[in-house]
């Protein structure tokens, strides 16, 4: 049996871990004891930014992430904001840098290997002597006059205050297994539907099919009832089943939550694939290359402005034959710009919880006192990271909600 007077904090993922931190730079003599049930930590750490760890952002502004109210996460980000973060890193021995690529605002780390970051967080860990135990599954938890009885496959620890960090439900192989959404549901929390999101879409078409594995920089809009309700530009690749890459899960969000959440199947995709031209420049940028060069074949006269396998597969799809540019009629000019300038493919289903990077949905947040994360139901309980019902945008924005809600619950504030 631990000792009593201590915080316990499930789950070391990035809130976890910053958690622990905290509590031990606000509370220098306090017993704190991290659980994990895998035998790594921040496992999910290891495999961001691609193994590269997009750290933060120096966007990071409330209105960048979605679930609770605005000024739920501005109280929240306020308290440990992106310089903040920075700060954090450098003192660790990470500095990081901003990704000049898209103009995005993604910081990484120099190394741009997660794996440093990963251990130079354990190191400090140790360093602020917080008893980590890993492999140690919380099973379950009720709440005895002042303090927590947790119930483990290890036997039973108790605690005076606990800190819930266990994360979402994506990626399950790396430790998410939606167990902490059942403990704060004991505790009489509201648990908000939980969504994958940031995630491949499928969207069976043609030429997809044609071209699985071609990536290329498109422009793509999610449209849901008809309505345009977010656009990017980015990388994306084609693949068997439909779309994924960064400009596909950048716009996935709510295409998932209509898809999996309201159950309503109306969603598709705009694809531009002359990202950012008008529908005007496109039809100008074509017609100036036919007429100089009427006798070349249209898959040569678009290959200079695409990726190089795109046009064949795109007039194969549209029955344009790959005859000379000057050929082709005035119907078929206006099919080719009308899918240029914009080709809609209904999306019928998300990859799931397997290929998500984000969970929509969590405990609800208005049963949360945004200043301190302690829930407003059970003294002493405090929540932190992707458990919590905030999602943001892909780029760092999720991280960066780790760190700071890991920061606030960490200081174990008194209201
Ligand atoms: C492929 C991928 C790439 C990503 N890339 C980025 C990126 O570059 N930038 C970015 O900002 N975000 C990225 N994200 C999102 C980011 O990783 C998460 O939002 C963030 O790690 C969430 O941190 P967390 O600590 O709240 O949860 P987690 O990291 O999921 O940590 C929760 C921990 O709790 C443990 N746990 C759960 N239940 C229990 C239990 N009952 N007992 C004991 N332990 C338990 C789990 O094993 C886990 O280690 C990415 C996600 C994925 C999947």
């Amino acid at each position: 049996m631990a000792k009593r007077d201590c915080v316990v904090i499930v789950g070391a993922g990035a809130a976890g871990m910053m958690a622990a931190l905290s509590a031990r730079r606000h509370h220098p003599k306090l017993k704190i004891i991290l659980i994990e049930h895998e035998e790594i930590l921040g496992r999910k750490l290891l495999v961001c930014g691609a193994g590269r760890c997009n750290v933060t952002n120096v966007n990071v502004v409330p209105e960048r992430f979605s679930g609770a109210p605005t000024d739920f996460i501005a109280a929240v980000l306020k308290q440990f904001d992106h310089e903040c973060i920075q700060k954090f890193f450098e003192e660790l021995g990470i500095p990081l840098y901003e990704e000049k690529k898209n103009n995005k605002g993604k910081l990484f780390p120099i190394t741009n290997q997660a794996q440093t970051v990963l251990n130079l967080i354990i190191d400090e860990l140790q360093r602020a002597e917080v008893e980590v135990r890993k492999g140690v599954h919380v099973e379950s938890v009720r709440k005895d006059g002042d303090h927590f009885k947790i119930k483990t496959n290890q036997g039973r620890i108790e605690s005076s205050t606990l800190i819930l960090s266990t994360g979402g439900k994506t990626y399950p192989k790396l430790g998410g297994d939606g167990s902490g959404y059942g403990i704060a549901q004991s505790f009489g929390h509201t648990i908000i539907e939980p969504v994958a999101t940031a995630l491949p879409l499928v969207a069976q078409n043609p030429v997809s099919k044609k071209v699985h594995g071609v990536r290329a920089e498109m422009e793509v809009a999610a449209i849901i009832g008809g309505t345009e309700v977010c656009r990017d530009s980015d990388q994306m690749m084609f693949t068997k089943y439909g779309f994924t890459g960064p400009a596909i899960l950048n716009v996935s969000r709510p295409i998932a939550l209509r898809l999996n959440r309201d159950k309503i199947n109306d969603c598709e995709l705009e694809l531009k694939f002359l990202p950012r031209k008008s529908r005007k420049e496109i039809e100008e940028a074509l017609l100036s290359r036919w007429k100089k060069r009427p006798d070349q074949r249209l898959t040569l006269s678009l290959c200079g402005l695409m990726q190089n396998k795109l046009p064949a597969a795109i007039l194969s799809y549209l029955e344009i034959g790959d005859i000379p540019a000057g050929d082709l009629s005035p119907a078929g000019r206006k099919r080719l710009f009308d899918f240029l300038s914009g080709w809609r493919v209904p999306v019928t289903e998300t990859r799931g919880w397997n290929e998500g990077e984000f969970t929509a949905g969590g405990v609800e947040c208005s049963e949360v006192d945004p200043k301190t994360l302690e829930s407003l139901k059970i003294p002493g309980l405090f929540f932190a990271g992707e458990l919590l019902d905030v999602d943001g945008e892909v780029g760092g924005f999720n991280l960066s909600w780790a760190w700071s809600s890991g920061y606030a619950a960490g200081a174990l504030k008194k209201p």
